[in-house]
């Protein structure tokens, strides 16, 4: 195993995550992909940041199952002796509106967000407190800033990710550890590949929806030294949208 500083990044291997992926391993990060079923997703991922110069690997587990969850991260943590960084990318949407929305999709897309902040955070934190160093960033959304009909569950996860993120910030600031949100606008990902785009696209100043880079770009910044000072904070990737 290698000297360098190691990332784990949720939903790693499509979107967003990839370009976190990405972008980490081309700053010089060993990468750990976690994804949840597209095998050939994540081998793809893992075979650009291989082309690309860097190196990772990818594991496959759901971040919202706890057994499952923990049993890959006891691995991971046992063969890496320090864990620098780690991003809650992992997140899913189930919309419609909420006075018909099935429970399912309501426990699901709270559990992935907020079971999967508490059963990814607190293993590495502990890791992290004993280093007294590390990185924490979660990728919430505009949804949890701007009223969004269609969205109450997402809306909900996605806002409760900041207020865990803000308090955790100020329990472990003393630790070393520094942990902040992203907060994306539309990005151009699989995920938003039904959405009205030409629609939306005239409420985003800007005029246009993001790219996976422009979020991921954001995500480096606060995971170096160059945020040092930086924690308990959300830092919106949007084009203006508020
Ligand atoms: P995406 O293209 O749908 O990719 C989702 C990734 O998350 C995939 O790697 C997927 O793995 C993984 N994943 C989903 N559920 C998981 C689980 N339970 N356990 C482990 N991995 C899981 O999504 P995206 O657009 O890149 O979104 C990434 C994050 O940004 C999400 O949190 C999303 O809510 C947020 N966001 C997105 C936008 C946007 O416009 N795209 C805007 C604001 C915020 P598999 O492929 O194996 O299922």
């Amino acid at each position: 195993m290698s000297d360098a500083a190691v990332a784990i990044v949720t939903g790693g291997s499509r979107g967003i995550g990839r370009a976190i992926s990405t972008e980490l391993a081309l700053a010089g990060y060993y990468v750990i992909m976690n994804y949840r079923s597209n095998d050939e997703a994540a081998a793809e991922a893992l075979d650009q940041i291989r082309k690309a110069g860097g190196d990772g690997e990818t594991v496959r587990f759901d971040v919202a199952d706890g057994n499952d969850t923990d049993r890959h991260m006891k691995d991971i943590l046992n063969r890496h002796r320090k864990i620098d960084v780690l991003v809650n990318n992992a997140g899913v949407t189930a919309d419609g509106l909420f006075m018909m929305m099935p429970e399912d999709d309501w426990d699901r897309v709270l559990q992935t967000t907020l079971k999967g902040f508490y059963n990814m955070t607190k293993p590495v934190l502990r890791k992290m407190a004993r280093s007294r160093s590390g990185s924490i960033v979660s990728v919430s959304s505009v949804a949890a800033l701007v009223p969004n009909r269609g969205q109450v569950n997402y809306s909900a996860a996605k806002s409760g990710l900041i207020a865990a993120s803000r308090s955790l910030a100020a329990e472990v600031a003393r630790l070393g550890i520094r942990v902040n949100v992203v907060a994306p606008g539309l990005i151009e990902t699989e995920m938003i590949a039904h959405a009205p785009i030409d629609r939306i696209k005239d409420i985003i100043p800007m005029n246009r929806i993001g790219r996976p880079e422009e979020v991921a770009k954001v995500v480096r910044f606060l995971c170096s030294t160059d945020a040092s000072y930086v924690t308990g904070q959300v830092i919106s990737v949007n084009g203006g949208m508020f």
